[in-house]
């Protein structure tokens, strides 16, 4: 009875070092989406299939986000060899993952993409999933530090990356997670800044039709949500 398994193994060629290596997947009909936070963090019913997104070669240690293990250039081969694949100890993560496993995946591809000299982009969709795993764990300690890391390199990648590249975060979507990283890293005043250019950019009629209005309408909500708690706090410390 093993197709009742939740998981199973795939193949894939490892780019880095050509070795045909099994990772594991979640079956699609063992898991459903019940809510997600309004920083995207998801929560299934069944078996987390984000915890398997972190893909790894038991090989060489080149490990990546499972959409993006196949495009990897020269440089950053050569980079993850020189790296990674010297110090790497044999090892495999294949089979069920718990949030300690997931965790090590993903640092480890956090490591490679450092390691790369990836896209800000990329690092901090990775930096992401990490404070996913501790909310998950209610480490609040490492969930901010991670959230902190994400923060930077979306700043990073607003600024100097073309987010317009198939595979991307769309620009809103950066503008939008901006925002929300800085509110709930209680830097009101940055997070006002980065909805309201949200905001703006919906009211031109050159962007509009590209904007997903369901992020202009939490962003107006949490803009207001965040208004509110400043106009608060302003009056209490004029009471006191
Ligand atoms: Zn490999």
């Amino acid at each position: 009875m093993a197709d009742l398994l939740p998981y199973y193994n795939a193949r894939t060629e490892c780019p880095v070092c050509d070795s045909n290596i099994e990772y594991t997947k979640v079956r699609s009909r063992a898991f459903k989406l019940v809510k997600q936070d309004s920083d995207f963090c998801p929560y299934y019913e069944g078996e987390n299939p984000m915890l398997y997104e972190a893909v790894i070669c038991p090989e060489c240690g080149y490990a990546s986000h499972i959409t993006s293990f196949s495009s990897i250039n020269k440089y950053e081969k050569a980079r993850v060899r020189e790296k990674i694949s010297s110090k790497w100890t044999k090892r495999s993560f294949t089979g069920q993952r718990s949030i300690e496993k997931a965790l090590e995946a993903f640092k480890l591809v956090l490591l490679n993409l450092y390691d790369m000299e990836a896209p800000k982009s990329e690092v901090a969709k990775i930096c992401m999933r990490i404070a996913w795993l501790y909310r998950y764990k209610n480490d609040t300690t490492n969930e901010r530090k991670f959230l902190e890391f994400a923060l930077k390199n979306y700043i990073e990648a607003y600024g100097s990356e073309d987010l317009t590249e198939k595979g991307k975060i769309d620009e809103y979507t950066c503008l939008f997670i901006i925002g929300e990283l800085c509110r709930r890293l209680e830097r009101y005043e940055d997070c006002i800044k980065w909805f309201s250019r949200l905001i703006m950019s919906n009211a031109d009629p050159q962007q509009k039709h590209r904007i997903p209005q369901r992020l202009v309408e939490t962003a107006r909500d949490l803009y207001q949500e965040v208004k509110d708690h400043l106009a608060g706090s302003k009056e209490e410390s004029h009471e006191t």
